[in-house]
């Protein structure tokens, strides 16, 4: 194959664009936004960086570390674990092995049972012993919530910790997501690390889009691509402005642009969106939880808050403090003031103690489509890569699941399969 079009500059369709052109095939990127990137994006304003909702990379992901120049993403690293708070008290429930600093208070938090730390402790040992892709291939189809009961888990960790910290991975606090998720992530978290570039997530699309320029593709922007026709001698590709003809095309878009392009209809076509709210507080303000995330365990609104700056100094003015906030769904579509008096009060209840004056919010990010549907045996109806007519292939962490991990390595195989 000679000739292939891209459709979509997302994770997925920039690593499929540089495997292809590696390989000597001439690749035209075809993206409908005026930048690449897709979901994982930032923005730069006023001394501050904005991802487009809250997002990190772990570092264990093994496409991660395929794909990825990590040296070159000048990465910032937050801490193991989490601070659980609720109205008027804090606690730590962090990995040891992370930082040693945080062992008094994870052995005496009391949000959290000691049987269920050791629990945790057992589950990390056993979960190191399997491969990555084993994750999701091991015991029945069910979702976090039963597979926590099944492995002894309290209600008071699954309401304290897990509900909030997978609930933010998952985008789903009730937990119905597949376990497999749940333990990718697990394995993921306790084998690597947590970590944003110092210039922000965008950094890694941009670099992916680097090196598929380096091996040749070209990647257009502004350009977005209408419909695909497969036929006897490859695939006419119409986009806004012109028709090109290609020996074969990766379809890289989200899912419900995939299934309006490929008429492919087992594509997911459930989502899940977030709120992310940025808030700049003056100074350097110590929120006694270092880099690590704070979980909302009294309610979902908001699920998280993330110290930001503390964990990337970058991400804000030398004079700033910078934390995020995020609402799974739609923030109960409450308007961006609202959602920041929310966010201040939260605050201001987690630390009675402080004054939080000169809050100011400084950006909200809505985001409709972060992720598919991914209810308990969602992989067995996932759609086949080469399920399009003819010379097309599907790429997108739709084929695989929902994440850095499952784009990246869907480019992989979507460019392997076009060869
Ligand atoms: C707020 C948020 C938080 C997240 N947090 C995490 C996290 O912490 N960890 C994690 O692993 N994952 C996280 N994810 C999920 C992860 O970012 C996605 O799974 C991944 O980025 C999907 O990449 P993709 O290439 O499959 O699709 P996309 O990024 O959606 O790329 C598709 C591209 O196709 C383009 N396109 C669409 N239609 C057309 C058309 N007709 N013509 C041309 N171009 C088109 C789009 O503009 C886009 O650039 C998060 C996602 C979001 C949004």
């Amino acid at each position: 194959m000679s000739q292939v079009v891209v459709v979509g500059a997302g994770l997925a369709g920039l690593v499929a664009a540089r495997h292809l052109a590696v390989d000597g095939v001439d690749v035209r990127v075809l993206e409908r936004r005026d930048e690449v990137g897709g979901r994982v994006r930032s923005v730069h304003a006023d001394g501050y960086t904005f991802d487009r909702g809250f997002q990190v990379l772990f570092t264990a992901y093994p496409a991660a570390r395929r794909e990825l120049d990590f040296d070159a993403l000048d990465l910032r690293y937050f801490t193991g674990g989490a601070t659980i708070a609720h109205p008027g008290r804090r606690s730590v429930l962090a990995d040891p092995l992370d930082n040693l600093g945080d062992l008094t208070e994870t052995l005496f938090n009391t949000d959290v049972r000691t049987t269920d730390k050791l629990r945790l402790f057992r589950l990390q040992r056993r979960l190191g012993k399997l491969d990555f892709p084993d994750c999701f291939d091991r015991g029945p189809d069910q979702s976090i919530e039963a597979y926590l009961a099944e492995q002894g888990f309290s209600r008071r960790f699954v309401d304290n910790f897990a509900a909030p910290f997978y609930g933010g991975i998952t985008l789903d606090r009730s937990l119905s997501t597949d376990a497999g998720v749940f333990r990718y992530t697990f394995k993921a978290l306790s084998e690597g690390k947590t970590a944003v570039p110092a210039d922000g997530m965008g950094a890694i699309t941009a670099q992916l889009a680097e090196r598929a320029r380096a091996a040749g593709a070209t990647v257009e922007l502004d350009t977005r691509v209408e419909s695909l026709d497969a036929h006897n001698d490859g695939v006419s590709v119409e986009t806004d402005g012109e028709s090109i003809d290609a020996d074969g095309a990766v379809v890289a878009t989200d899912p419900p642009t995939a299934a309006e392009l490929t008429g492919v209809d087992d594509v997911p076509a459930g989502t899940k969106g977030c709120v992310t709210q940025y808030y700049s507080l003056p100074g350097h303000i110590d929120l006694d939880t270092g880099k690590k995330i704070l979980l909302n365990a009294a309610s979902a609104d908001p699920n998280q808050i993330a110290p930001l700056s503390a964990v990337a100094p970058e991400y804000a003015p030398d004079d700033r403090t910078l934390v995020s906030a995020t609402w799974l769904g739609e923030g109960d579509r409450a308007d961006d003031d609202e959602l920041a008096a929310r966010g201040r009060e939260v605050l201001e209840s987690w630390y009675p103690e402080r004054r939080f004056d000169d809050f100011r919010c400084v950006r909200t990010e809505r985001i409709d489509v972060a992720q598919f549907d991914q209810p308990p045996g969602f992989r067995t109806d996932l759609p086949a890569v080469d399920a399009p007519e003819g010379p097309v292939v599907l790429a997108g962490d739709y084929t695989r699941w929902s994440s850095i991990q499952g784009a990246l390595e869907s480019g992989r195989v979507a460019a392997d399969r076009l060869q």
